[in-house]
């Protein structure tokens, strides 16, 4: 089993889900982080926002459809790029998982290999990872930075 030991996050991407955050709160919003990664890290440098999400102010359900949609969209779009789905992302009121989400991860990651949640507290805008290993949470480090193209390309 591979497990992600830290996340590296591109800073433009992290400003557009910290925007997504603030200017839409307190309704929940919802995206899919992709990118790709090695034996340790991943790098996160795309998102699909889901425009289709039902967005409440306690809870936020993904559309699968609209994703499946605009994955095939943007592989078409992008067919040297990485495009490995890595995390799910949501916002939420808080800086900790929810029951919820620890068993939405618990779920995830049993169809994506690693992977690990990401959520942003829309209140205080905190950026959080955690990965689930035996019904426990695992906060997983990351740092944001500049992902050079060289580094999305498929190896
Ligand atoms: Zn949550």
């Amino acid at each position: 089993m591979i497990k992600i030991n830290k996340a590296i996050f591109d800073s433009r991407l992290v400003k557009i889900l910290k925007d997504l955050a603030w200017n839409k709160k307190p309704k929940e919003q919802y995206a899919w982080l992709l990118g790709k990664h090695d034996s340790n890290n991943a790098y996160i440098y795309d998102l699909i926002y889901d425009s289709q999400a039902v967005q409440t102010n306690t809870r936020v359900e993904p559309n699968a459809d609209y994703f499946i949609k605009s994955y095939k969209q943007k592989q078409r779009l992008l067919p040297d790029t990485c495009l490995r789905i890595l995390s799910w992302f949501h916002t939420h009121p808080i800086n900790n998982p929810s029951e919820i989400d620890i068993k939405s991860q618990e779920d995830f990651r049993k169809i994506y290999q690693p992977s690990f949640m990401t959520f942003i507290n829309y209140n205080n805008l905190d950026m959080k990872c955690f990965d689930v290993i035996n019904g426990k949470a695992i906060e997983i480090p990351y740092e944001t930075g500049f992902i050079p193209d060289d580094k999305k390309r498929k190896s």
